[in-house]
């Protein structure tokens, strides 16, 4: 990461306001550009699918604390209710990230979300790849959202790397292919966040493909970072707690300091 890098950092999902205000005092001491208080879980099985609608005021608590929001919405319906919800509430420049997540492939509905995104130049919107391999299909994600009249300033590509087929002796929950995202970054001119988490996890992991990340033009991280990941109702294994969010940033930016010199 050459220049000042953006960062996303804060639970898997949203679970209580305890947790969330945890959140909001960790991420407040430290160069958190913004707080994960993601409300819809898309899940593989039935299980916790996060806290929807209900986990609507710890979005206003964030921006009223001063931190940028950022989440996942499913649907168009999300995105309007967000945008409604929360932008009466940030603060002077305060800014709004939702993302569309890997698994939301129906170009109808990115479009959609785009275009109520690019009602209100404070919303930034990210787009995760998909999970399966294909340059042209992701960089047909980038295509939709910008056809809604979303500016190239107000997006982020996210590259969460792609599912494993056969027998993946890397041990890795998704296969990473940096190559492809800085094509993509050079033919679409879109900044590349790299998310270490879905891409790594596990702890190990998660460190180890940040550093091998740091060696790209990355232009920043969404990482998910839980007080107390034990007791975390999803993605258990990967989540990091704020102290090793620290060491990561200090791995990685000793490593891109390295590459620099
Ligand atoms: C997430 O970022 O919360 C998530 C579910 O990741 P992905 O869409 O990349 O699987
Ligand atoms: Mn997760």
């Amino acid at each position: 990461m050459r220049h000042k890098p953006i960062i996303i950092a804060g639970p898997c999902a949203a679970e209580s306001q305890e947790q969330i205000d945890i959140a909001i005092r960790e991420a407040t001491k430290r160069d958190v550009d913004f707080l994960r208080v993601n409300l819809w879980k898309p899940r593989t099985k039935p299980g916790f699918e996060g806290l929807g609608e209900k986990g609507l005021s710890l979005l206003v608590r964030t921006a009223q604390a001063g931190v940028n929001p950022g989440l996942e919405v499913i649907m168009p319906e999300h995105a309007a209710l967000v945008m409604d919800t929360v932008l009466p509430h940030l603060k002077r420049d305060g800014k709004l990230l939702l993302w569309i997540g890997a698994r939301n492939q129906n170009h109808i509905v990115q479009r959609e979300i785009a275009r109520l995104a690019a009602r209100d130049p404070r919303v930034v919107l990210m787009v995760k790849n998909q999970p399966w391999v294909s340059q042209d299909h992701w960089e047909g994600i980038i295509g939709h959202v910008l056809s809604a009249g979303l500016s190239k300033e107000n997006l982020l590509n996210c590259h969460r790397g792609f599912a494993p087929s056969g027998s993946n002796p890397s041990g890795l929950r998704n296969i990473p292919d940096h190559d492809m995202a800085m094509s993509i970054k050079e033919t679409t001119g879109v900044p590349v966040i790299f998310d270490p988490s879905h891409t790594g996890g596990n702890v190990p992991n998660v460190f180890r493909v940040a550093e091998v990340a740091s060696a790209y033009d990355i232009n920043g991280i969404i990482i998910e970072v839980h007080h107390d990941p034990a007791h975390a109702l999803t993605d258990q294994k990967q989540q990091i707690t704020w102290p090793e969010f620290d060491m990561l940033m200090e791995t990685m930016s000793q490593k891109t300091l390295a590459l620099q010199l």
